[in-house]
């Protein structure tokens, strides 16, 4: 604040050649939040009405709308009943003469098959977007998420493992993207360009420079950030198994690192999880559905026609998942004592 600059200065240069450097790619761009992000991937990626891009969905509601701000369909693709990410088995048989890309979503901290996912792409010729707003330094096979797809978005809201208050980053090896991405961010302007000439449809989806220094430091502190989460995670599962069957722990596939933006386990068979929550709620103990299945939200139902049973591996996920206390701070008799607290209310 001092310097006097508050938006298009030094700092979110910084801030995006310090993220480029940390996941692995040759260039990234901040944006006002990872939303805003997608929206342009979706832009970059040339996709357009009358295009389809698979997708899951099991995510934030975020990754599909992002489809259809650019007036394309998004295409749902079941879920891996472990890890909760699109099954890769299941997506060629949704490909069809329109179909453009996908956009893999790593849900809660945790890469997609990424293998499978990328020969698919290869076969059909498909460009693959990365939506890993939920997997900052998560690993498959050792490789950075956000370093498979054209564009991959990162986001900075304040419960993902780094914050910028509201932020995001789209990052991508491809220099085309990446101007373009540049311009769009900012009204369309290319950078030898005056303020009031403008080359594309663009936005002002800009990263100010407050957020852009918040998100500097964070960066720093990432390793520690995560390291911590990671002990949280540890702790719920070795200390849950000891109090209660009624739950499954999160799957972690062997070739993922997991980066826990949530800790979420999943309700056995016959268990109600909606009681569960109000019963901890009770107790003062804040639990969460967590998530939803994107295609059966009301608007996706009436412009889409999707209906229950769509996708019913998603379904039974929504239906019994739940995200537990999950905090840098959160000591661990206060986690033994929510593990009790499940297995008693799970009875
Ligand atoms: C958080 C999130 C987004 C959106 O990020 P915002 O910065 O809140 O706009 C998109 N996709 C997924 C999977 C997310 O978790």
């Amino acid at each position: 604040m001092e310097s006097g600059i508050l938006s298009l200065g030094p700092i979110h240069k910084e801030f995006e050649k310090k993220f480029a450097r940390a996941v692995g790619t040759k260039y990234a761009a901040s944006v006002s939040s990872g939303t805003a992000g997608l929206h342009l991937a979706m832009i970059a990626a040339g996709i357009g009405a009358g295009d389809e891009v698979i997708t899951t969905p099991f995510s934030f509601v975020a990754s599909a709308n992002s489809i259809l701000y650019v007036g394309a369909k998004p295409i749902f693709v079941d879920i891996d009943e472990q890890t909760f990410n699109i099954d890769a088995a299941k997506i060629e048989g949704a490909i069809t003469k329109k179909t453009k890309a996908i956009l893999v979503v790593h849900i809660f901290g945790q890469t997609c098959d990424m293998d499978a996912i990328t020969e698919i792409a290869e076969k059909h010729n498909l460009k693959i977007i990365e939506d890993s707003c939920e997997s900052l330094f998560a690993k498959y096979k050792g490789r950075h998420a956000g370093t498979f797809g054209e564009t991959s978005v990162f986001a900075f809201y304040p419960n993902k493992q780094i914050t910028t208050g509201e932020g995001g980053m789209v990052v991508t090896d491809d220099e085309k993207a990446y101007e373009f991405i540049t311009s769009l961010r900012n009204q369309g302007r290319s950078p030898d360009m005056q303020w009031l000439d403008h080359k594309y449809l663009g936005y002002n989806y800009r990263m100010d420079e407050m957020s852009a220094a918040l998100g500097s430091v964070q960066l720093d502190r990432a390793e520690y950030l995560l390291n911590e989460r990671r002990k949280l995670a540890e702790a719920y599962n070795k200390i849950l198994p000891q109090y209660s069957d009624a739950l499954e722990l999160p799957c972690v596939a062997p070739e993922n690192e997991h980066t826990w933006f949530v800790y979420v386990v999943k309700v056995k068979q016959g268990i109600d999880r909606d009681e569960l929550i109000r019963k901890m709620a009770k107790e003062g103990v804040a639990t969460k559905p967590y998530l939803p299945s994107i295609h059966l939200f009301e608007f996706y139902k009436k412009r889409l026609g999707f209906k229950a049973g769509d996708y019913p591996v998603s379904e039974s996920a929504s239906r019994r998942t739940l995200a537990l206390p999950f905090y840098i701070g959160l000591k661990e008799e206060d986690l033994i004592h929510i593990c009790k607290r499940l297995a008693t209310n799970c009875k």
